[in-house]
């Protein structure tokens, strides 16, 4: 019996012992109290078959006949067959119904453990699925971000759910996981599942006690003691005393020993070669787990990277100006990669040339930031050789890193260990590169570099966008034939000019040309020929005004130039300057040289007026005047009779 209470299974001898002597008691007290009582065998034997083995059950079912024949020597066979009968009946009928009690109780036990270990597998499936979904599909992020979190919590409860089913299943006072610390000195709880709160949440050492045991030799161990088992160093302060105990370490396929799992009870009750069992799955449980969250670490890290990533991309979407794209690339690049160093370069034709230029860079190098809007023509360089040959270059690691040209043999940028050119290409377009550099060697890992090759694609077609907006608003400010200001920029400039000009006080003077006889040139050559000598004329004044001068194609042969800062006397030597120039100018034709002249009128402001229309009507009243009066020369409105000086007459 005691063998029996320590969980070992008995031997047949020891039941046909047993169950012989309690028959003999039995019979006796029939023999004494005499035949009325004989249901007491009948009974008894339903009790023997009931908790003995079939074999034990059987052969004392034997004994009880034979020692009813024995006892009852002078009975009738009849009896004798009675008595038989009915033992045989009571034995059979209660081995049959314990039996299927036995039956329907093991059904429903390893039915709750099959759906527990079902539940645990679904879980980690869903979290397969869900991490290889995130890894390669982009849209729907906020969908799937949703389900991963959702995922990240149930492989979180994985351990627990092992756990818990150890818990269960051993009947354990505590079920814990200690995780080795990476020094591998101590011990810290992973998850646990106990009826005591005292499990040591601390870090504890890994070289003592029973687990210190375990963990040194690496296999599991099972210890038992009625008085209560010493070296349990994974409770903290004094607890109730163990009696039983069960601990596996979990070790990795290659052997590396992680942690350990122990189970505890605090009764004297042995644990089992199946519970052992039992507990190995749920380390290999745990092991899974501790993979799964590394893994989920990365998965968090990337998606953090690719969050970066797309707001990079709407930044550089929403960039509007060149000058804006580049700065977006830059700092999207740099916090996408990390960078210590980046440069946006574009690519133009000059003389059917290729030159590059320094649009944009951040980072230093040995030249500092003298770098920007630098040009360099086409060389040997990596940057000149992306263009060339619209691919990412260098595609291996350098060696010699500092010894790389990568814009032109006079700009330096040392001390980077990592680099990558990519093209920025638009349509069949190259329209320059990204330049990618870091000082730490593995800086430019496949990911980044797939990230940074997407962004370059992107910022191409953001600075073609740039560009054709550009180009596209050059178009409506600008004339066509000329390159000068067109009618409408020129109102709209020359508003700005005088509205500064009276805020502060300040002169600011209006020039109104007109070519003379340009009608005879159009007539005598031709238009195109007058095309040509318009051309010319607005080249001439563009050359002899000043830069902060703002110079309009005012009508078909008529200029206007808004001069701020400059009153009638700085006005009239400029308008000179023009006039004598295009009276210089010699056009050559087919039918020999042509020479044109220019009539010219100024008004200034706030001498004459401080309004525009003012100011224009009398600009062109003194353009008249210089008209009636032979032409090819300057007034200004001072000499224009009939014209009073405002400031003059106060
Ligand atoms: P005036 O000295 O009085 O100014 O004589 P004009 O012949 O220049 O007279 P007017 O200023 O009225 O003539 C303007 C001429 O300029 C009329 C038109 O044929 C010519 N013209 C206007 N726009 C263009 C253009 O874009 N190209 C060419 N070739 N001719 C133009
Ligand atoms: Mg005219
Ligand atoms: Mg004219």
């Amino acid at each position: 019996m005691r063998r029996a209470r320590a969980g070992a299974s008995t031997h047949l001898r020891e039941e046909l012992e047993l169950g012989g002597s309690l028959i003999a008691a039995a019979s006796c007290v029939v023999a004494i109290g005499g035949a009325d009582l004989f249901p007491i065998v009948y009974l008894l034997m339903a009790f023997l078959v009931g908790f003995m083995s079939r074999v034990a059950g059987l052969t004392l079912l034997g004994v009880a006949l034979v020692f009813d024949t024995v006892a009852n020597r002078g009975a009738s066979l009849s009896t004798i067959a009675a008595h038989a009968a009915f033992l045989g009946l009571f034995a059979a009928m209660y081995h049959v119904v314990l039996a299927a009690r036995l039956a329907a109780a093991k059904r429903a036990e390893s039915g709750a453990v099959a759906r527990r270990i079902r539940e645990v597998e679904e879980r980690a499936r869903t979290f397969r699925l869900v991490s290889a979904g995130t890894q390669d599909s982009v849209p729907g992020v906020k969908d799937q971000e949703k389900w991963l979190l959702a995922s990240v919590k149930e492989i979180e409860g994985a351990v627990g759910s092992a756990l818990e089913i150890a818990e269960t299943a051993l009947l354990s006072h505590t079920c814990a996981a200690f995780l080795l610390a990476s020094d591998d000195r101590s011990l810290k709880l992973h998850d646990c599942r106990s009826a005591s709160d005292r499990v040591q949440r601390e870090r504890f050492s890994a070289g003592e006690g029973v687990l210190g045991g375990v963990l040194k030799r690496g296999v599991p161990v099972r210890m038992r003691s009625p008085d209560g088992l010493r070296g349990i160093t994974y409770y903290d302060g004094s607890v109730a005393p163990v009696k039983a105990l069960l601990a596996v370490p979990i070790v990795e396929g290659g052997g590396l020993v992680r942690g350990v799992l122990v189970a505890d009870r605090l009764s004297d009750e042995a644990f089992t070669d199946r519970d052992e069992r039992l507990l190995a799955a749920v380390s290999s449980e745990v092991l899974r787990s501790i993979e799964v969250e590394r893994v989920m670490g990365y998965i968090r890290k990337a998606r953090d990277e690719k969050d970066r990533f797309y707001r990079a991309i709407e930044e550089l979407n929403r960039a509007g100006s060149p000058e804006q794209v580049f700065l977006a690339v830059l700092e999207s690049a740099r916090q996408i990669a990390g960078l210590d160093f980046s440069a946006v370069t574009l690519v133009s034709e000059e003389d059917g040339k290729r030159v590059h230029r320094i649009a944009r860079m951040t980072g230093v190098t040995a030249q500092g930031r003298a770098l920007e809007g630098r040009t360099f023509p086409d060389n040997n360089g990596l940057v000149a050789n992306v263009v060339r040959y619209g691919a990412p270059l260098p595609g291996r690691d350098l060696k010699a890193m500092d010894k790389q040209v990568i814009f032109d043999a006079d700009t330096q940028v040392r001390g980077l260990l990592a680099l990558k050119i990519f093209p920025l290409v638009a349509g069949d377009r190259i329209l320059g590169t990204l330049v990618a550099g870091s000082r730490k060697k593995n800086a430019l890992d496949e990911d980044r570099l797939g990230m940074l090759e997407v962004m370059a694609i992107q910022a191409a077609q953001a600075v073609l966008r740039a560009q054709l907006f550009e180009q596209m608003e050059k178009m409506a400010t600008t004339d066509g034939l000329t390159g000068l200001f067109n009618h409408r920029t020129f109102q709209s400039k020359a508003d700005e000019t005088l509205a500064h000009a009276r805020r502060y006080g300040r002169k600011c003077s209006l020039i109104l040309t007109d070519i003379d006889h340009f009608k005879n040139v159009n007539d005598t050559y031709g238009h195109p020929i007058g095309d040509v000598v318009l051309k010319g004329v607005a080249r001439i004044i563009r050359e002899k005004a000043r830069d902060t001068d703002l110079v309009a194609r005012y009508g078909g042969e008529e200029f206007a130039v808004v001069m701020p800062e400059t009153d009638a006397r700085g006005a009239e030597t400029i308008a000179e300057r023009i006039r004598e120039a295009v009276m210089a100018e010699v056009f050559q034709t087919e039918t020999g040289p042509l020479k044109v002249t220019l009539s010219l009128g100024i008004a200034t402001c706030p001498d004459h007026s401080t309004e525009k229309k003012a100011l224009v009507d009398l600009a062109d009243q003194c353009l008249y005047h210089a008209k009636r009066h032979g032409r090819n020369q300057t007034v200004s409105a001072d000499k224009l009779p009939g014209v009073r000086r405002l400031a003059a007459s106060g």
